[in-house]
């Protein structure tokens, strides 16, 4: 049985005084029946991890570094994350490889560079709108992860997959629960397929969850648990997604 994971990510959202009364309310909050997680911006993880040591609340970053270490201004390593107490790091969030021109391979590498030092890689895959109306959502989801897979052969097992649409993203417009199911059954076919371990792996949703969409979609076989957005910068809104669990 795979236990419910929850994670907030709250790309370039926050303020200290802001992150003190949500990081509040959510430990207030507990216990809860999922796992939960935030990811929270790199300037923030020192705090956060202050804040939340001792709690069974994880913490995580949204990107790291393909390096281990070296001349790479802006970057940030997994070794610096480890050291910041981060459990997680996003990798191939949509926004970064549409912003950041981040390439299957990037992504597979930042997955291992995060691996090697124990963070576990939240791996993000999914499918434009253009993509989704030509037919083309397995064959990209599919394309993202086997390149992750290829990379980490031996211990793509301990990693974590969201599946994000990307036409759902802060959009308001869900895929259905049969919609996300569907393509969450490739994903977990395809990573059976690698590691023979894919009942212990966790393939969350993302896009577009709410308060009241979470539970249905939660309640589906091959959805894990969700990558949050929008809704985890409200304390009230990210507990009761964490409740739908
Ligand atoms: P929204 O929940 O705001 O749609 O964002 C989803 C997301 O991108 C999480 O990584």
């Amino acid at each position: 049985m795979r236990r419910t994971l929850v994670v907030g990510n709250w790309k370039m959202h926050g303020s200290r005084p802001a992150n003190a009364e949500l990081l509040a309310g959510l430990l207030a909050a507990r216990p809860y029946t999922a796992d939960v997680a935030v990811c929270v911006p790199a300037v923030f993880l020192t705090e956060t991890a202050a804040t939340l040591a001792g709690s069974d609340i994880r913490w995580g970053a949204q990107d790291v570094s393909a390096h281990e270490q070296g001349a790479y201004t802006g970057e940030i390593s997994a070794g610096m994350l480890h050291e910041c107490g981060c459990r997680y790091a996003i990798v191939g969030h949509s926004e970064r490889r549409a912003y950041h021109a981040e390439s299957d391979a990037l992504v597979a590498q930042k997955a291992q560079a995060a691996l090697a030092r124990g963070v576990t890689p939240i791996v993000c895959v999914g499918e434009t709108l253009a993509e989704r109306e030509a037919g083309q959502t397995e064959v990209v989801v599919k394309r993202q992860l086997s390149a992750v897979i290829h990379q980490l052969a031996h211990c793509a097992a301990e990693m974590v997959v969201a599946y994000e649409p990307v036409w759902a993203i802060g959009t308001g417009r869900t895929a259905s629960p049969e919609q996300a199911q569907a393509v969450h059954a490739v994903l977990r076919a395809q990573l059976q397929a690698a590691t023979g371990r894919a009942d212990t792996m966790k393939i969350l949703y993302g896009g577009s969850v709410k308060p009241d969409n979470a539970a249905t979609l939660f309640a589906q076989p091959d959805i894990d648990g969700g990558l949050i957005g929008g809704a985890a910068l409200k304390a009230a809104d990210f507990i009761a997604i964490c409740r739908a669990a």
